[in-house]
């Protein structure tokens, strides 16, 4: 008789809106171009998606440079600096940007700040794509980034001191909404003036996805989080669902990667998956846990996502 596991399954959970259409950008590029159209960047941290995309013709690179001028590229979900469709313009490249609408509305907000003369910090994490894109929207030097409540205390403002008032922040959309709070309230604390953001620029996604694991985590004495190593909201639900009580906690590309040992003596599994991993990899696992375990699956529901962008004009 096979060992009774039962699985809650995170809602929402995996793609969001600005996944979905930057999929679909790159799906109506080929449409609209034939193959190849290149892609600067993974069009999203997922390697399923860029091996699909992959086979119907996309061709992935990095850098502006390694495509050719003949030929239509797509900058991928995550934003770029302004240089880049600069570059491509400037060249007569055809463009179409997959940045999500919530990164470009964290880039305008930077802009405006700029413009008014303020200088701005951005809470995020070193290195990753959307931390560069958001920084190469004003010149160097206009914003500064801050990782964690530490570099508050040892951040020195230029201009802080002739004009408290001349400070904003603005930060990345797939940060941990409990950590951010913690920068946040260390920012205002040291001062009071600080400009912050109209509306949250950790997007509803990231709020949704991990609230659900919040709820989750004390009843799982495992939780896996279906994700790539590289996306960056997939890894703060691995982070949240240790604090909301999960016993382990681990961050598995598909079921093909999870180590069955990590189930001994459990009986709980909370199952989620990052906003750049496609449904079927969930599918996937509670299909290899079913051949192993005699599973019930309870869908815990936190929230109703009904969001959805629309194409860019030269596609739609
Ligand atoms: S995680 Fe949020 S910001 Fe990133 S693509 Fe999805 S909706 Fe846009």
């Amino acid at each position: 008789m096979p060992r009774q596991l039962t699985i809650l399954l995170a809602a929402p959970r995996g793609f969001c809106a600005g996944v979905d259409r930057a999929i679909q950008i790159v799906e109506e590029a080929l449409n609209k171009w034939g193959a190849p159209v290149y892609v600067r960047h993974e069009i999203v941290h997922n390697q399923h998606v860029v091996s699909r995309l992959e086979r119907l013709g996309a061709v992935f690179v990095e850098e502006l440079d390694d495509c050719p001028v003949d030929r239509p590229v797509v900058f991928s979900a995550h934003g770029v600096p302004k240089a880049v469709p600069a570059a491509a313009q400037a060249r007569e490249m055809i463009y179409v940007d997959a940045t999500c609408p919530l990164v470009s509305k964290v880039h305008v907000e930077a802009e405006r700040h700029h413009r008014e003369g303020r200088e701005i910090i951005l809470i995020g994490h070193a290195g990753h794509p959307e931390v560069i894109g958001t920084m190469g929207q004003t010149p160097d030097g206009a914003m500064h980034l801050i990782e964690t409540v530490e570099d508050v205390a040892a951040f020195t403002p230029r201009n802080t001191p002739r004009n408290p008032e001349n400070l904003a922040f603005v930060t990345q959309t797939t940060l941990s909404v409990d950590d951010t709070a913690d920068i946040v309230a260390a920012l205002q604390a040291r001062f009071p003036a600080i400009n912050a953001p109209h509306k949250e620029d950790i997007c509803y996604a990231t709020t949704n996805r991990q609230e659900a694991v919040k709820v989750m985590g004390q009843r799982s004495q495992l939780f896996l989080v279906i994700g790539a190593e590289t996306s960056s909201n997939s890894k703060r639900l691995v982070e949240v669902a240790l604090r909301a009580g999960a016993d382990q906690s681990r961050l598995v590309a598909s079921a093909d990667h999870v180590d069955w040992s990590w189930f001994d003596g459990v009986e709980t599994l909370g199952l989620t998956a990052g906003a750049s991993a496609p449904e079927d990899l969930v599918q996937g696992l509670i299909a290899a846990c079913r051949a192993r375990f005699e599973i019930t699956v309870e869908e815990i529901t936190t929230a109703e996502e009904n969001v959805v962008f629309k194409l860019p004009r030269v596609l739609a």
